[in-house]
This record gives C-alpha cells, sequence and structure tokens, in this order.
C-alpha cells in the first residue's frame, strides 16, 4: 500500500486536532506516516500519540536549523523524504504557514498541489472551496504526487492504531535555507480560548455589536460554550476588536462544526471565511439580512436580548 506522508502540527507537547485530521484522511489514501520536526526530543513527546492515531511510520526530523529558520528548512525535510520515500501523497494543514510550506514544496519537487481542500477521498480526488467560498469544485494531480493542504475541522477523525515505527531523519540545511531566522515568537491567542481557524466552535461578532466593551457580550458567550471568538471586519475596523481575530476573506478562514454570527450582516467577504461551517446560527436584528441566507439556525432579534440569555441558560447545564 503506498505511503502517504502527513506534516505534523504540535502545540505544548500535544498533537493538534488537525493532525489527527490529516491522518484519518491519510489512512483513506494509503499507509499514513508522520513528519515530525522540531526540536531535540520533540517527536519522543509525541510518539504515543501519533501510533494512537494512526501513524504507520514517525519520520522524526530533529534539528536546531529546521526550527530556528522560516519555512524553508522544513520544505528541504520534506523535499528530501518525498525523493528517497516516494509517497503517493503529502498531506499538510491548511493553515497559513502550512500553504507557505506545501506551495515551497510544490515547486521544489515538481509535484501538483491542492490547497484549501474540505474533504479527500479514497482516490485522492479533493474538494475545494474556491472564489472566495462562492464555488465548490473536485480536483485531483494528475502527474506526479499529490501534495494537499486540508483545511482544519474538515474531516471527521476516525481512530485507527498504527505501528508507529521510528525512524530518525538526518537533514542538512543549505545554507540558502538559512536566510529568514526566527528571533522572537509571539504567540496570538485569545487567553484560555481555543485557537481560532482550529476551534470547533466559534461566536463572532460584527458592527451590530457596537462596542469594544460590549464584545465582553460575545465573550460571555464564547466561554459558555468552550468556543473562540471571532469578529467581522467592520468591527475589527471600528477598533471593536483585534484584527488577528478577523474572520472572511481579508481575515481568517475557519470550518468549525458550530458558527455563530452576532451583528453580522453577511457579506460575500465574510462569508468567504466561514461559509463552510458545519452548522451556522444567525443573530441579528435585521429579518432581511443576508447572513441568514446561509444559516441553519436564525433569530431575529436584539443581540444584547439574545446572547446573554443564551449565555444564561448554557450556563445552567
Ligand atoms: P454591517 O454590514 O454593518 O452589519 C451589521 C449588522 O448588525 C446588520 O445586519 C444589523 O442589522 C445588525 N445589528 C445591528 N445592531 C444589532 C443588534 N443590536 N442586534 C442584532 N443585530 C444587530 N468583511 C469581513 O467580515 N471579513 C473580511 O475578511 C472582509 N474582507 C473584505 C475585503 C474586501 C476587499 C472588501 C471590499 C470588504 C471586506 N470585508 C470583509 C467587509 C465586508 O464587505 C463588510 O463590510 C463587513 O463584513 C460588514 O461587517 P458587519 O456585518 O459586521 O457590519
Amino acid at each position: 500500500m503506498s505511503e502517504v506522508l502527513v506534516l505534523v502540527e504540535a502545540a505544548d507537547g500535544a498533537l493538534k486536532k488537525a493532525t489527527l485530521e490529516l491522518l484519518t484522511a491519510a489512512r483513506g489514501l494509503g499507509e499514513p506516516s508522520a513528519v515530525v520536526i522540531g526540536a531535540a526530543g520533540t517527536t519522543d513527546a509525541l510518539a504515543a500519540a501519533l501510533t494512537e492515531n494512526g501513524a504507520e511510520k514517525i519520520y522524526a526530523v530533529e534539528s536546531d536549523d529546521v526550527v530556528n529558520y522560516s519555512v524553508a528548512p522544513k520544505v528541504e525535510a520534506l523535499a528530501q523524504l518525498v525523493s528517497e520515500k516516494s509517497p503517493a501523497a503529502v498531506l499538510i494543514g491548511s493553515t497559513t504557514e502550512g500553504k507557505e510550506i506545501a506551495g515551497r514544496l510544490a515547486v521544489k519537487t515538481g509535484n501538483g498541489l491542492l490547497t484549501d481542500a474540505v474533504d479527500l477521498d479514497g482516490e485522492g480526488v479533493a474538494t475545494q472551496s474556491i472564489f472566495a467560498g462562492g464555488v465548490s469544485v473536485k480536483s485531483k494531480v494528475k502527474t506526479g504526487l499529490s501534495i494537499v493542504t486540508l483545511r482544519p475541522n474538515s474531516i471527521t477523525v476516525s481512530t485507527q492504531a498504527g505501528a508507529g515505527a521510528r525512524e530518525d531523519i538526518a537533514v542538512t540545511v543549505s545554507d540558502n535555507a538559512k536566510k529568514a531566522q526566527i528571533v522572537d515568537r509571539v504567540t496570538e491567542s485569545g487567553g484560555s480560548r481555543p485557537e481560532l481557524t482550529e476551534a470547533g466552535k466559534i461566536v463572532s461578532g460584527g458592527r451590530g455589536v457596537g462596542s469594544a466593551d460590549n464584545f465582553a457580550v460575545i465573550e460571555a458567550f464564547a466561554d459558555s460554550i468552550g468556543a473562540a471568538v471571532g469578529a467581522s471586519r467592520a468591527a475589527v475596523d471600528s477598533g471593536f476588536y483585534p484584527h488577528q481575530f478577523q474572520v472572511g476573506q481579508t481575515g481568517k478562514t475557519v470550518s468549525p462544526q458550530l458558527y455563530v454570527a452576532a451583528g453580522i450582516s453577511g457579506a460575500i467577504q465574510h462569508r468567504a471565511g466561514m461559509q463552510t461551517s458545519k452548522t451556522i446560527v444567525a443573530i441579528n436584528k435585521d429579518a432581511e439580512a443576508p447572513i441568514f441566507e446561509l444559516s441553519d439556525f436564525g433569530v431575529v432579534g436584539d443581540l444584547f436580548n439574545v446572547v446573554p440569555q443564551a449565555t444564561e441558560e448554557v450556563k445552567k447545564h
């Protein structure tokens, strides 16, 4: 059976859910091989979880060179593995870094690339959301191996243990790949809330929230259901919420199980970032707001009445 490389993403010593989804997708295509790229010791911390979640092989690329520089050394490591192992496909998370790695890898190895897939079948046919989410297409790489980036929260994780056989991979990073050194890391976080692009639930506020202080209403509801907080561009441009939480064409693309839009009209540029969400709930006082066209559930009402009541109800249970 053909081997499928999965680029592992982890945070605080734990696998990100997106990696479990990639392993599930890889299992549908062939035999998943997890590629762990990081500082010495990184692989040990992740090996048990990778094995439990389906990795037949674990390629450990442990080197300070690959962690101290921007994406180029990771691309070189993956390109080396592609050349040595001849996998059928490489699966990478559709994050900002993931897409950059995938694009560079495709150019470097001369293989086809499909980005922003929301599904991938056993024949390697990817479903992609394109033209700002307005159109869904099915695509397949016809020559070479497939390099596919999959949007977090798109695949339902099914756990099937693998053999987890570890192989250490020695990588020599070229001087060319060391041109952009990482000098500092700043975590963009919403405190204890989940990271926006990976969150299973998101509560977003728009211009209708009215002020930065009023976003406390959105945050309280998000916290009651364990959600991340998002915002429309109008809310961000008005200074209600920081830019890193903007959802949409010029913000983050999200695909959670639940997306709650409060005081958001549903402009095409906002939809572009959230319309592949599984269940969409809109709260808007204007019954004609376009957001209701794509909502599974809608509440016509003042968000300052509706959202606190929802928060209280959730807290009772
Ligand atoms: P509005 O359109 O002003 O809607 C506010 C809504 O709140 C209204 O529907 C109103 O009925 C409702 N409301 C008001 N008060 C209440 C209340 N008390 N209770 C309930 N409902 C209430 N937008 C994005 O979001 N993300 C992007 O990435 C993005 N990129 C863009 C890129 C380009 C090139 C351009 C041109 C635009 C982009 N936009 C983006 C902007 C987009 O076109 C809209 O202007 C923006 O999404 C509107 O935000 P909004 O829905 O919060 O505000």
